[in-house]
């Protein structure tokens, strides 16, 4: 069933999906993707039979309640239930899905047909979490909505113009050549939303010289370097599994750990998969959870390996901006975004307070009282810290729009 047939064209909506491993975003624009008419996120992180339905539209409150769905296909129908039943009936003429990963050959928006399908199926392993689950919301998202045009926006997009330097690793050349082995960068979605919101903040649109580093710090965590609107390094790599410590991935950690866990302990590819994608990270250092407000919770509880993992989890933060701001010759401004780096102002407090050699320098009121999009440097420091609230899917809907009209 679609929303509605039969509509004029400018009473048409944009819906835009984001399926993580337990969750699904979305959001449905106006069709120049200007406004959100509804949003929320389905959740099914604590049972496999039902999922906590959020659903908000504009200018009600974010409502939940229980429903059935366990899969993308009936998550979906939901969604197309909820939107009716509250009066949204803009026929759906576009599909915009947040892809992570879109391996060599896909680093612009695309239209999803059978081919791309079966591409993105090739390339799944690279992004483990992410991939698989995206292409189910897609292959659930065709029959429900077969009349709208989908379209793939990828993460990894923004990293097209990286640096040779930053995209080829340290090993033998041929891997680069022959077997792709390269960096990619992930959260390219948020991080150029960020970069270009920071340059109107700052009042320095179109600026090349403006210098950023962004810290996205949700499930997953990456940092990006920025000149202009441009990225210069980044700390996700040929996978998502790159650098930051984050909710259940390690991050960068010695590869002479695995040769040394597979020779001496047999462990085998898959085992070590699931332990550095899904068993580790702040889950794997603190045995309390993935979420950041948990294991905040247990360290203040007195919890020690909470507290270890929060300190591991800055530490790293600053290491990389640390090497970031050599790699600019300096910072403009320190971004902080997503769940984490948005909400939880003793996290910033703990990654600025290594900081100071930077001359970055928080103001812990206006850190404790910070909204979105807001500056949270003292008046002394010679950088500007930003809170920036990410629009994912305000910038997919964005994407889908321009890839529509170039259609046309
Ligand atoms: P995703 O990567 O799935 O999009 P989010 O950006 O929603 O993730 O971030 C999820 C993380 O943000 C979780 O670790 C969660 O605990 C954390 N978070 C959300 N709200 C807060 C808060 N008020 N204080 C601290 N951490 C928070």
């Amino acid at each position: 069933m679609e929303l509605a047939t039969g509509g004029a064209v400018n009473q048409m909506s944009i819906l835009v999906l984001n399926a993580g491993s337990s969750t699904l975003k979305y959001a449905l624009f106006d069709d120049a993707a200007n406004t959100e008419l509804a949003g929320g996120v389905i959740d099914w992180h604590d049972s496999d039979s039902s999922a906590t339905f959020h659903f908000r539209t504009s200018g009600n409150e974010d409502s939940h309640t229980t429903v059935g769905s366990s899969d993308y296909r009936g998550a979906v129908n939901e969604i197309l239930d909820r939107l009716t039943a509250n009066g949204i009936n803009k026929p759906v003429k576009a599909v915009g899905h947040r892809i992570v990963h879109g391996g060599p050959a896909l680093n612009q928006p695309v239209l999803i047909d059978d081919r791309v399908c079966e591409e993105l199926k090739q390339i799944s392993t690279l992004a483990p979490l992410h991939n698989p689950p995206a292409l189910a919301a897609v292959k659930a998202a065709r029959k429900v909505f077969p009349g709208a045009v989908h379209i793939a926006v990828f993460d990894t997009s923004f990293y097209s113009t990286l640096p040779r330097h930053e995209v080829v690793y340290p090993l033998p050349y041929q891997w680069f050549e022959e077997y792709g082995i390269r960096r990619y960068g992930f959260h390219g979605i948020s991080h150029a939303y960020c970069a270009k919101r920071a340059a109107e903040i700052l009042k320095r649109q179109d600026d090349p010289n403006l210098r950023l580093i962004i810290c996205h710090l949700g499930n997953g965590c990456s940092a990006t370097a920025v000149r202009g609107e441009q990225p210069v390094a980044t700390t996700m790599g040929f996978t998502p599994l790159e650098g930051l410590m984050m909710g259940t991935r390690s991050g960068s950690i010695d590869p002479g750990i695995l040769l040394h866990l597979m020779e001496q302990h047999d462990m085998k590819g898959d085992h070590l998969d699931e332990i550095l994608n899904r068993q580790s990270g702040l889950l794997g250092i603190s045995g309390v959870s993935s979420d950041f407000r948990e294991v905040e919770q247990s360290a203040i509880a007195g919890h020690k390996r909470a507290s270890l993992a929060i300190e591991m989890f800055a530490t790293r933060i600053r290491s990389a901006i640390g090497a970031f701001a050599v790699t600019l010759g300096g910072i403009d401004a320190l971004i902080f975004t997503a769940g984490i780096g948005e909400h939880s102002q003793t996290l910033r407090s703990r990654v600025c307070a290594g900081l100071q050699a930077l001359n970055v320098l928080l103001d812990e009121n206006k850190n404790r009282e910070s909204s979105a999009d807001s500056d949270i440097a003292h008046a002394d420091s010679t950088s500007r810290i930003l809170v920036i609230r990410t629009q994912e899917e305000h910038s997919i809907a964005c994407a889908s729009q321009r890839f529509l009209t170039d259609l046309c």
